[in-house]
């Protein structure tokens, strides 16, 4: 990309990181399936050296994720989950980390079965109440960590408030936007200090790879998250970040659907007689709607429902649609629908896992890009095969 920095995001999102090949002009950048690279002296080489250190097509990826975020520095990660490892990695033994109580359920077990093993207090608390974090704080509290929407409730977490009270206190903001994309929100815009992804989810886009990645603005924490990207080699191979990339090109366009598609659902669903509750940020019934408003500019393709009847009606429900897919996963083309209690989040306890709203009744659907009116009909067909 010459230049750019005017850009808009879906500009950005199919130029930046990717310069025609230096060695042919190729458009698309090549995978680099490499591990080495040959110098002319132990102290000359052209960039590279070894592909755990650095790769072109991950250089290409994390240049790319960086500039959809708004940030100084990207850094990929083999999964979502070892990104989040290294920016708590990046703290020492004995910090005290505060959590939102709405958190993937791989978040979860990875802060409460490791890192407090580790040697880091990790505090659980409602983050969406200022009054619960003064009194959760330490004088050792390093980290803010959130996720907003969160997985699978769709709570809306203020960036911009919260980010203020962690820095009043020296404490790091964290989030987890994964759920958004940056195409639908930029937290570092909005004074957040790290944003972590799994790209398994809507960056990649199609189901077809894990991934994470870290955008940071903060030179000192970049330092740290580069240094633990190659001294602990969790790192994507060069096929995995060119599928990155490809789906980042058309990431704007696939938000704008997945967001309109999820919006019909969730007011078809809203509709239904047979449905208790629905949590989507886009409907005005939703408690974080006028914050999602404020600051996000879609409201993004995940939906929760409850329907009337026993816990058994959802696990039949699930099995019951025929397009919508029962998978773990999210945020690929294809509408996916899972069981939060005994899938996602089976990893926190219950009754953790009902005080974050999760109940065994909640079912969450992944809504695709497929047509809206094959989605309704299949819900609705499941919704009458789920009676008995
Ligand atoms: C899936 C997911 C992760 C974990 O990512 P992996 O790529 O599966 O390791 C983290 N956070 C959120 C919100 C997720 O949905």
């Amino acid at each position: 990309m010459k230049g750019g920095r005017d850009l808009r995001f879906s500009t950005i999102a199919i130029h930046a990181g990717q310069e025609p090949d230096p060695a042919t002009g190729a458009i698309a950048t090549p995978i680099y399936q490499t591990s080495t690279f040959v110098k002319e002296a132990p102290d000359r080489h052209k960039g590279y050296e070894y592909s755990r250190t650095g790769n072109p097509t991950r250089h290409a990826m994390e240049a790319n994720l960086a500039a959809l975020e708004g940030g100084r520095s990207g850094f990929g990660f083999s999964s979502g989950v070892a990104a989040i490892s290294a920016v708590l990695q990046a703290l020492d033994p004995g910090d005290h980390v505060l959590c939102s109580r709405d958190l993937y359920g791989g978040s979860y077990r990875l802060f409460t079965k490791f890192f407090a093993r580790w040697g880091l207090n990790i505090s659980f608390v409602d983050a969406g109440d200022l009054h619960a974090l003064d009194a959760a704080a330490t004088k050792k509290t390093k980290l803010l960590w959130l996720e907003t929407p969160s997985n699978p409730t769709l709570r809306i977490l203020d960036l911009r408030a919260l980010s203020d009270w962690a820095h009043a206190r020296k404490i790091l903001v964290a989030v987890d936007n994964t759920f958004a994309t940056p195409a639908l929100q930029r937290p570092l815009g909005l004074g957040v200090d790290v944003v972590v992804h799994s790209t398994t989810k809507y960056l990649g886009g199609h189901s077809d790879v894990l991934g994470g990645a870290v955008v940071t603005d903060d030179a000192e924490l970049a330092a740290k998250i580069s240094s633990i990207q190659k001294t602990l080699g969790a790192v994507p191979g060069p096929m995995d970040c060119f599928l990155v990339l490809r789906g980042t090109k058309t990431l704007a366009l696939r938000m704008e659907r997945h967001s309109s598609n999820a919006l019909a659902v969730a007011k078809h669903l809203l509709a239904h007689a047979e449905t208790l509750t629905v949590h989507y940020p886009g409907l005005p019934s939703h408690p974080g709607y006028d914050l999602a408003k404020a600051q996000m500019s879609g409201f993004g393709g995940v939906v929760a429902v409850e329907l009337k009847g026993s816990a058994q009606r959802a696990t039949r429900f699930v099995t019951r649609t025929k397009l919508f897919a029962l998978a773990d996963s999210l945020g690929g083309v294809e509408s996916l629908i899972g069981h939060p209690a005994t899938m996602s989040h089976a990893s926190i306890p219950r009754e953790e896992r009902l005080r974050a709203g999760i109940t065994d009744g909640l079912i969450r659907l992944s809504v695709g890009i497929e047509d809206i009116q094959d989605l309704l009909a299949d819900l609705d067909q499941a919704i009458l095969a789920s009676l008995n």
